[in-house]
């Protein structure tokens, strides 16, 4: 069946709006997609540092499944990375394969919604099912999108909400049963600092990971392969456990910044007997890093949201693991479920 005429708005550029966007598009569907930041990614965003680049968000895939671990490795930019790894204790432990995608983590999502329209520093406020009867024509439920100012940004066939559970609540007020699930979900926050240092460290450790009271782990931005750098320059990604970033959630971002550098300096220095002189950095707090879904209706849950009358749905971490492959998992579920319903029509 030619379901070319039919057109879907996805909001959020993530990997679950891209993953969800990918599927849709070689399904026949139009895809319009929104997102409020000014690139993809999400929360596998990268950012510019002087003249690196860095991934500010999750910094690499460990797929705990063959099906996901089988797709990465049929994505043109994604390569396995292995690095060096060591305890916060010093000592070295068994290094572990990761998926990355090149030449930076947001590369993954860019490339997934080739093919769509996207329309990017655009923040949907409202998100609303109306139905359209014209004199002699059949009735048609279409969504209106709107932007945070009021804006019209058009109608859809269908619209499909993949933005963190908090930032969703809003937009998925039109189906009322769906608040018990956005309810549930419960969002991490992440304090995250990336640095530039200006000589290269002489350590080999590109990972640093272990039971530490601030730092959950020390990822080497700079060793992953294929990434972009500049000569005898280093980043690093340095992000705060979840607990701590908790309790300092409303810290001043500078007072966070100086606290991660010195427990990241302190550890180089006890246990590598190095100091770093940083040129460049950049501090970020992920309010909803991850999400925890354990309180999720087990019986409700199906990995998605999607509601036939209306043709509003979700997807994305906050209903399927809480994590990349989470997200991956729930928009494959929506996609194929809003070509099974078409299908069905
Ligand atoms: C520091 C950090 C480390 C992490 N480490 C790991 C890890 O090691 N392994 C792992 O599996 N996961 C990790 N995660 C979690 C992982 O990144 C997420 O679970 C996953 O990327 C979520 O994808 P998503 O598409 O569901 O949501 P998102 O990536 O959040 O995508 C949603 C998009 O919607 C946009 N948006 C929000 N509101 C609106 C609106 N109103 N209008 C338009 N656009 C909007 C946002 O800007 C965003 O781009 C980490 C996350 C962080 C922050």
């Amino acid at each position: 069946m030619n379901k070319s005429n039919q057109h879907v708005a996805i909001i959020g550029a993530g990997i679950a709006g891209a993953t969800l966007a990918n599927k849709l598009l070689s399904a026949g569907y139009e895809v319009s997609i929104y997102e409020k930041s000014r690139g993809t990614g999400g929360r596998m965003a990268s950012c510019r540092l002087e003249d690196n680049s860095a991934d500010l968000g999750a910094p690499f895939l460990c797929p705990a499944s063959d099906i996901f671990r089988q797709w990465l490795t049929q994505q043109p930019n994604v390569n396995e990375w292995t690095p060096s790894t060591y305890r916060f204790n010093g000592k070295h432990c068994k290094n572990q394969t990761h998926f990355i995608a090149t030449p930076k983590q947001s590369s993954l999502t860019r490339e997934l919604i080739q093919g769509a329209n996207l329309y990017t520093s655009i923040r949907v406020g409202y998100l609303w099912p109306e139905r359209n009867q014209a004199p002699y024509e059949e009735e048609q439920s279409r969504v209106l999108l709107r932007d945070e100012h009021g804006k019209a940004l058009g109608h859809y066939d269908a619209a499909i909400v993949t933005v963190p559970a908090k930032q969703a609540a809003p937009l998925l007020e039109a189906v009322p049963r769906f608040v018990r699930q956005v309810e549930a979900a419960t969002p991490t926050i992440s304090w995250v600092l990336v640095i530039q240092i200006s000589s290269v460290v002489p350590i080999t450790a590109e990972l640093i990971q272990g039971s530490h009271p601030l730092l959950l782990r020390c990822i080497k931005d700079s060793a992953k392969p294929k990434r972009v750098r500049e000569e005898n320059s280093d980043t690093w990604l340095i992000e705060a456990t979840p607990k701590w970033s908790a309790l300092n959630s409303d810290s001043d971002p500078k007072h966070v910044a100086e606290q991660l550098r010195s427990a990241f300096f302190a550890v180089l220095n006890r246990d590598f007997n190095t100091q770093p002189i940083i040129t460049a950095e950049r501090v970020h707090r992920w309010l909803y890093s991850r999400h925890t879904t354990a309180h999720l209706d087990q019986r409700l849950n199906v990995g998605y949201l999607w509601d036939a009358n209306t043709k509003i749905g979700a997807c994305g971490d906050w209903l399927e693991l809480g994590d990349i492959e989470g997200a991956w998992f729930s928009a494959n579920k929506l996609a194929e479920q809003v070509i099974l319903q078409r299908e069905l029509i």
